[in-house]
């Protein structure tokens, strides 16, 4: 079957321009400029962006992926899809070594159906001084064998590890999980400069929520902050609510980083998709006001209530990118962190079509996963 996406403004790696798509089989087959060779599917001047693809998220929906459960997961999914995210990626938080193994044994089950890109731990092995919202009773000192015991349990699809890289046995691990394919990521760390490099060293590529859950920058302590963002080998994660980060440190983030570099996450919770109440994140009791989810007790900032189309969205208006540079740091660049670039992330021929459909005001009017419409553009 053969869809041409015609009148559409084209947002590719090389620009925007007007013109027009096939899709066919699942893949993007034709990119064109100006007037579709045959009848299509008119799009009316609106935009066509690569779908989103977020890296780190752990609910929506009133669902939470800590919990394993399978319709829950779907649910999330599909929350997550309305809002334009057609690869995506379940992170976890800190818990029990069983309750991490049972819920990646569930998940692992929808990666293999194709519904997952993956699966994150954002602990245990995190740091007692930065963990933020996690229990940090349950957190644990890093160990290469006890991680490959967890790795069993998710049959190749654990993809990323988030650790700190001060801990002991920390550097280990980060060698274990890289020497397994995982992404190893820096995050709630209390890391120093030289501790950071030295995870970087050992193979870490990303920065877990860069800023949040880490010291701040201090001009004769430069910490991971300045290490992540000036190592050309790390890729940094930000997460643009609004709510997380002064637009000022976004723009450092990206002036230093570079959307190449860059990539717009979720990190969303259970909130996201539904209204201010009271959530669970894991064990942990968030409460939800205004959009904001915080630790019912102490107040840490407890994930987020965004979806990738926002963070699309303020990436253009607040922070001043480009359309091409806003799909490249929500679709290309974490494509490229997940190895699957050649495959996703771009409104390329050959490509996987996975598309999103943006008004003038960058709301979602339509998407698109694998060539079928999960909401499709009237
Ligand atoms: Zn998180």
């Amino acid at each position: 079957m053969s869809i041409t996406l015609a009148d559409a403004r084209v947002v590719t790696p090389e620009g925007v321009h007007e013109g027009w798509l096939t899709v066919e089989d699942g893949r993007i087959t034709h990119v064109g400029r100006g007037t579709a060779p045959g009848p299509g599917h008119s799009l009316a001047g609106r935009y066509v962006v690569p779908g989103f693809v977020d890296i780190h998220c752990h609910g929506g929906a009133g669902g939470s992926f800590p919990n394993g459960d399978q319709d829950e997961a779907r649910r999330i999914a599909a929350l997550h899809a309305r809002h334009g995210t057609t690869t995506l990626m379940a992170s976890l938080v800190t818990a029990s070594l069983d309750d991490l193994a049972r819920a990646t044994s569930a998940l692992a089950d929808l990666c293999e159906d194709g519904l997952l890109a993956g699966i994150h731990f954002e602990g245990p092995y995190i740091s007692r001084a930065r963990c933020g919202a996690h229990d940090p009773a349950l957190l644990r000192d890093p160990s290469p064998g006890e991680f490959a015991g967890l790795l069993a349990a998710g049959r190749g699809h654990v993809r990323m590890l988030t650790i700190a890289a001060e801990l002991p046995g920390a550097l280990d691990t980060v060698r274990e999980a890289a020497a397994n394919g995982v992404i190893a990521a820096i995050g709630h760390s209390d890391a120093t400069y030289e501790q950071t490099l030295a995870g970087v060293d050992a193979g870490a590529r990303v920065a877990t929520h860069l800023y949040n859950a880490m010291p701040p920058l201090h001009h004769r302590k430069p910490g991971p902050i300045a290490a992540l963002l000036e190592d050309e080998r790390v890729t940094v994660e930000l997460i643009n609510d609004g709510v997380h980060l002064h637009p000022a440190m976004t723009r450092l983030a990206y002036d230093v980083a570079g959307p190449a570099r860059t990539v717009l996450i979720t990190d969303a919770m259970a909130a996201a998709g539904m209204g201010d109440g009271s959530y669970l994140l894991g064990p942990m009791k968030v409460e939800v006001t205004d959009g904001v989810a915080r630790l019912a007790e102490g107040g840490s900032i407890a994930g987020s209530t965004l979806t990738m189309d926002v963070a699309f969205r303020r990436a253009v208006r607040e922070a001043g990118l480009s359309m091409t540079e806003a799909a490249e740091v929500t679709a290309l660049t974490p494509a490229r962190v997940l190895g699957l670039d050649d495959r996703l992330g771009s409104v390329s021929v050959g490509r996987q079509a996975d598309l999103v459909v943006l008004t003038d005001d960058l709301e979602v009017a339509g998407v698109m996963r694998h060539g079928s419409w999960i909401t499709e553009p009237r």
